[in-house]
């Protein structure tokens, strides 16, 4: 999950990483109020998960109340890359001398966390280790002991930030590894890592991610996330615990494990078609799980056609084939489905389905058949509608 930068703040100063003071607001007027209390100058800034707001016109400063109210009406409902801002972070606003750069990651190829540091902060990090590697600091924490005092101080140095603030970004450097191994975060960035005039170190921005796969070790993460812009299908998806990921197509696509939907998505777009959305029924789907999955695919309205693609392992054919008829008789779906079961009892699942003849379902024998069949019946049916 990844947070918006006031939350990845929130967390910063829970583990004594200097940041400014705000508010989070959704309307004008309560922008206006949260800047009057926090002191101008303020900063008005789009809360999107997406980077490079600064230059999309997402993040601008306020010298009075004036200001304020006409970059919060500017800002929020900005799209930012597809973002559309519903969020803005009001905080106050700092003085700045230099602007670094720090962040701590897994680097999975070595199996340790990964600290980065740069003088070069405030720009895009990429362009930095592209160009100028020298200049972005990289060093792996061994993950039993953590990152130390010592080794942050070293980073600091070598990364050449200012001699008199070595220790505050050393300090910083220990707090942020303290953000991601305790919030257990997958990336904990800042851009830029702010020196003040009066030689403060502190964050400027948050880019947090955190790992799912931790969430049942902290109860605290309710509510986080981007929930404003939330899919709302997703969101019912991760309710019930299906794998679900929205996309722009009209081909709404079922399959069992996440590399035969993968490749069930590329073999649609191969014949010219564009999946709806990924939709992993997972092992031993039994048929109300396949129902519920029929439904969430269905209330994408985008959706054209179907295509089921089961290969049975644990997976029964004849389970999937009778959740289908389940789903079928509850839900009158519209539009057309194109099914291929193949691998445990696929014969049964295929009799199954034959037995009920439900109205537009088609059988399909191969996954390439199935894609080919559907990408043309999705094609059909936008045809008679426009
Ligand atoms: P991003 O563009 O999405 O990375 O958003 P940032 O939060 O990094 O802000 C972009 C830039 O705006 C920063 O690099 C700063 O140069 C500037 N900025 C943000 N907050 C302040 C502030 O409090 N004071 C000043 N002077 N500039 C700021
Ligand atoms: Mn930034």
């Amino acid at each position: 999950m990844d947070l918006l930068e006031y939350q990845g703040k929130q967390l910063f100063g829970k583990h004594g990483l200097a940041v400014s003071d705000g508010k989070a607001v959704t309307t004008v007027e309560d922008a206006v109020a949260a800047a009057n209390e926090v002191g101008y100058p303020v900063v008005v800034k789009a809360q999107v998960l997406i980077g490079g707001r600064g230059k999309a016109g997402g993040v601008k400063l306020a010298a009075n109340e004036d200001e304020a109210r006409e970059h919060a009406t500017n800002i929020l409902g900005l799209d930012i890359k597809g973002h559309v801002t519903r969020t803005l972070w009001i905080e106050h606003a700092s003085d700045i001398d230099t602007e670094y750069y720090a962040s701590v990651l897994l680097d999975r190829s070595a199996k340790k966390p990964l600290v980065m540091f740069s003088t070069e902060g405030g720009i895009d990090i990429e362009e930095v280790a592209e160009k100028t590697p020298e200049k972005l600091i990289k060093f792996h924490a061994d993950p039993l002991t953590g990152l130390t005092k010592e080794e942050a101080i070293k980073i600091a140095t070598d990364g050449g930030a200012d001699a008199d603030v070595i220790e505050g970004v050393a300090d910083a450097l220990v707090a942020l590894y303290e953000v991601w191994i305790e919030e257990d975060a997958s990336l904990a960035e800042i851009n830029p890592l702010i020196v003040t005039p009066d030689r403060e170190v502190k964050a400027l921005d948050a880019k947090v991610s955190l790992d799912d796969n931790a969430e049942f070790r902290h109860p605290e993460r309710e509510g986080l996330g981007d929930s404003a812009n939330a899919d709302p299908i997703e969101e019912k998806a991760k309710e019930q615990g299906v794998v679900y990921v929205k996309l722009d197509g009209n081909i709404g696509i079922l399959g069992n494990g996440a590399g035969l939907v993968m490749s069930t998505l590329d073999v649609v777009a191969q014949h010219g078609g564009e999946p709806a959305n990924f939709l992993d029924a997972g092992g031993g789907s039994d048929a109300a799980k396949v129902k519920q999955a029929v439904e969430l695919i269905l209330s994408n309205e985008n959706v054209k056609a179907v295509l089921f693609n089961i290969f049975g392992g644990i997976t029964r054919c004849n389970e999937v084939a009778n959740g289908l008829i389940a789903a079928f008789e509850d839900l009158k779906p519209e539009v057309p489905f194109v099914v291929r079961l193949d691998g445990t009892n696929d014969v049964q699942g295929r009799e199954i389905l034959e037995a009920a003849a439900l109205p537009n379902v088609y059988a399909a024998k191969t996954m390439d058949g199935a894609a080919e069949q559907v990408v043309a019946l999705a094609q059909s049916s936008t045809g008679q509608e426009n």
